[in-house]
């Protein structure tokens, strides 16, 4: 049955590929976005349809739209811009939630809250299993982000118990694909414009750190089939394949052909050392699993980064 669905943060890397499902999927969008990361370049195939609807607006002032569902993606996502305004991070995770979550119990829609792996911190247990409380520095520069999503779910939870609004919490480990902003710092685009300028590759720290990197159709899949479930406890929704930073750069070197050497450079306070999804309940709870290896993956993704920027 089509729906009526609001998408905030719609027209950043993961919203655009969103609003772009469920539209295929035959649903109308309101995609909602201040372009603090997000672009109109990555919507531009949807401006202009009579399912979609694109409204500029900060989450952090209230709004009201009538819709049967909203996924809740606005907020920045890379480190290097989360970090520029670390006060606005926060205001846009907890008043930002809020705010949908009124919206939410005042239009009877049901929320999926966009979290993420970072609530789990540097963890010590490996991989993580959404029991774990995590392990995350309540002060330190990834706080506003990782104590903000820690809040988000709070708020979301809390909703559910003292109003009854339906939510769904997806803890989204690290995802690419194309779309990801050139400058937007983090790890596979950075690596791969570096390969395609042939550029030096800057690996922070020694490069032994490990990330799962989850390819971007897979986790819209798992939005969809988390929304549709009865699963009202925060899922898992990234790729098990684990990769440290140097490995990330020789397939990205492989697959571009690219000279590129490699630079080191320091590695950021508080960066996690080993991040690992059990995706045991997302695949138990809501038949999902992901079906992109990275290699794959990895070669979508400098395709689309060569037809925009070259190399
Ligand atoms: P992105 O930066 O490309 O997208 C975020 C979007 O939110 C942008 O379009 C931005 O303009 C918009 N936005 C930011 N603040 C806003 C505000 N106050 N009001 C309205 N719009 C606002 O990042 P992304 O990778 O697409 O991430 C989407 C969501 O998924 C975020 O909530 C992020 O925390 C979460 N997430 C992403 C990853 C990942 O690896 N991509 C991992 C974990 C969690
Ligand atoms: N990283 C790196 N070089 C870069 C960007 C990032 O080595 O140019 C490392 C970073 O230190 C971290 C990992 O890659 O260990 C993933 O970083 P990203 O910012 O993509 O996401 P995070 O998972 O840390 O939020």
């Amino acid at each position: 049955m089509a729906k009526r669905i609001l998408v905030t943060g719609g027209a950043g890397f993961v919203g655009s590929h969103l609003c772009e499902r469920l539209i295929a999927e035959g649903n109308e969008v309101v995609c909602l976005d201040n372009f603090f990361t997000g672009r109109r370049a990555n919507i531009d195939k949807l401006i202009g349809r009579h399912d979609f609807e694109l409204v500029r607006h900060d989450i952090c002032d209230r709004t009201t739209f009538e819709v049967e569902e909203i996924y809740h993606l606005a907020c920045p996502a890379s480190p290097v811009h989360y970090q520029k305004n670390p006060v606005r991070t926060i205001r846009t995770c907890v008043q930002g939630t809020l705010n949908v979550l009124d919206m939410a119990r005042e239009v009877g829609a049901r929320v999926l809250i966009a979290s993420t792996s970072e609530v789990y911190g540097d963890p010590h247990m490996h991989p993580q299993r959404e029991e774990y409380w995590g392990n995350v520095n309540p002060i330190g520069p990834r706080a506003c982000y990782d104590e903000g999503k820690r809040c988000a779910e709070a708020l979301a939870v809390s909703y559910a118990r003292q109003y009854g609004v339906g939510v769904r919490i997806a803890r989204i480990f690290n995802t690419y694909g194309p779309r990801m902003h050139e400058s937007d710092g983090r790890v596979v685009s950075n690596f791969v414009v570096q390969c395609l300028r042939n550029k030096p590759i800057t690996i922070f720290g020694e490069g032994k750190q490990t990330r799962s990197f989850c390819y971007v159709d897979d986790l819209v899949e798992g939005f969809l089939r988390l929304m549709a479930s009865d699963v009202d406890v925060p899922v898992n929704l990234g790729n098990p394949g684990e990769f440290t930073m140097i490995e990330l750069a020789e397939l990205t070197k492989e697959l571009t052909g690219s000279k590129s050497a490699f630079v080191y450079e320091p590695l950021p306070v508080d960066d996690p050392v080993r991040r690992k999804p059990d995706i045991t309940r997302a695949v138990e709870r809501l038949g999902w699993k992901p079906t992109i290896a990275l290699r794959d993956g990895l070669g979508r993704t400098v395709a689309d980064f060569r037809a925009r920027i070259g190399g």
